[in-house]
């Protein structure tokens, strides 16, 4: 059901040519969704119906979903769901408000100051997937930060689903109106990027687009980086378990299975210094597997090649595996593991312990769910209030710090040839300050 890979003589140099990876190959997605944005780009609105009516299946008449709807999802809600959003939103905003920025202001010489001020960015398009699975909480988890860091406005958007009338799925609509988003769009795919990037007859064109996605969604992002800002391409899950011979089988088979359950391509690796544990989550595997609903899913999920058991000889090797596979999600089941996981430098999140499942991260922790995927998490962050924020350096310098840095821009724009850089200066001393 799921491959292994033995490490434990010495490691490969590059761990990253052995480690499972699922080859996503957005580079070739782009040459599939660039027709696709440059239709939305000229023909607008029509393009986006013409678009949701070839891949979605569904006659959009208009792609805004109306005020009622979003009013009557949140009213049909079940009791026990609305009460798991509103606990979500709650222990997402003390996490995320945390996060605020303050305004920094340094006296770099006497009369010179240099502030940093941090301000939100106008628009952003905010994506919610609704493909394979309904993410209501990928709602929460775009729109909290975005709302913490001030963006003045913001929409969502996410695919129309024939069986619920062409709207996005009623939970998601609830969502959007709980966390008082009122302009929702039911549009998916690349297409839903370029509406924003673009923007259409019916939909303002954004600042900035986040949020998870297939690989159409990302290779649009990635298409449209530039015109747009885009948060860390977030694509199919992954979960790495860093796990001794102190963990259980049946939680580790759990975690496993819960992140195989999002797509045919989410990646589970255990990198494991115990072949009991090996053996016996092989063995746990088959059995919770064949009793969850979606089996079919999950056993094609593991049995991929971006998915397999990862044997090593110690901890220290484990940690350099986790490192370089740099994992969306990062569980450490071993003894000690708050110490190992102070110890890991690349992971978009690290659960610790046997209490922290990702599917705690997933929904309720508090935490962002919205993380970088691929081995991106050695260069980028999940989804936060910072995403949505750009400093801006504010220099304020008086006429006397000005003569005391002169000098030195001269001498500075006289090495870079650039002498008109030092005259602007000077012009400001009637030439006073020699050159
Ligand atoms: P999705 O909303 O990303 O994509 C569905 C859309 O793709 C459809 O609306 C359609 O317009 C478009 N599409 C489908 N087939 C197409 C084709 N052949 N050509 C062009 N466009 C096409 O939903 P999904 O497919 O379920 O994918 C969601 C992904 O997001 C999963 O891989 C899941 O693991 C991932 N995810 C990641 C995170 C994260 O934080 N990393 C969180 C939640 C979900």
């Amino acid at each position: 059901m799921i491959s292994r890979i033995d490490l434990r003589g010495s490691l490969p140099d590059d761990l990253r040519d052995v480690l499972p990876r699922a080859e996503l190959d957005v580079e070739a997605a782009l040459e599939k969704v660039r027709p696709i944005c440059e239709d939305v780009r000229h023909r607008g609105a029509a393009a986006v119906r013409e678009l949701t009516a070839r891949f979605d299946g569904v006659g959009l008449e208009s792609a805004r979903v109306p005020a009622e709807a979003l009013a009557r999802a949140l009213e049909e809600l079940d009791p026990a769901v609305r009460a798991a959003l509103e606990e979500s939103i709650r222990r997402a905003r003390l996490v995320h408000r945390d996060q605020r920025r303050t305004d920094t202001t340094t006296q770099v010489v006497p009369g010179g100051t240099v502030t940093e001020r941090w301000v939100p960015v106008d628009r952003v398009g905010l994506y919610v997937p609704g493909g394979r699975a309904v993410y209501p909480s990928s709602v929460v988890m775009n729109v909290v930060p975005a709302q913490e860091a001030g963006v003045p406005s913001l929409a969502v958007t996410s695919p129309a689903q024939k069986e619920f009338g062409g709207l996005p799925h009623p939970t998601i609509l609830a969502a959007c109106a709980l966390l008082g988003v009122d302009e929702v769009y039911a549009v998916g795919g690349a297409q839903a990027v370029a509406m924003f990037a673009y923007g259409t007859e019916e939909c303002r064109p954004a600042t900035m687009v986040t949020g998870p996605g297939n690989i159409w969604v990302a290779a649009a992002k990635r298409l449209l980086k530039g015109r747009i800002g885009i948060d860390s391409e977030a694509g199919p899950t992954e979960i790495a378990i860093l796990a001794d011979e102190t963990a259980d089988p049946v939680h580790v088979a759990a975690d496993l299975i819960s992140q195989a359950e999002h797509d045919v391509i989410a990646a589970s690796v255990l990198v494991t210094t115990s072949v009991e544990l090996a053996d016996a989550v092989e063995k746990e595997l088959p059995g919770q597997v064949a009793a969850t609903r979606h089996s079919e899913r999950i056993t094609e999920a593991l049995a991929g090649r971006q998915s397999g058991i990862v044997l090593v000889s110690g901890i220290d090797d484990g940690l350099k595996v986790v490192d370089a596979y740099a994992a969306e999600h990062l569980e450490i089941q071993t003894a000690d593991a708050r110490a190992v996981a102070a110890r890991v430098r690349n992971a978009g999140a690290i659960f610790v312990g046997p209490y922290a499942p990702v599917s705690l991260g997933d929904y309720m922790a508090g935490s962002n769910h919205v993380l970088p995927t691929g081995g991106c998490a050695c260069h980028s962050s999940g989804l936060s209030v910072q995403t949505f924020l750009r400093g801006i350096h504010v220099v304020d310098y008086t006429r006397e710090a000005l003569a005391g840095a002169a000098p030195y821009v001269c001498a500075l724009a006289d090495a870079e040839d650039l002498p008109a850089h030092g005259a602007a200066v000077r012009a400001r001393f009637d030439w006073e300050v020699p050159a």
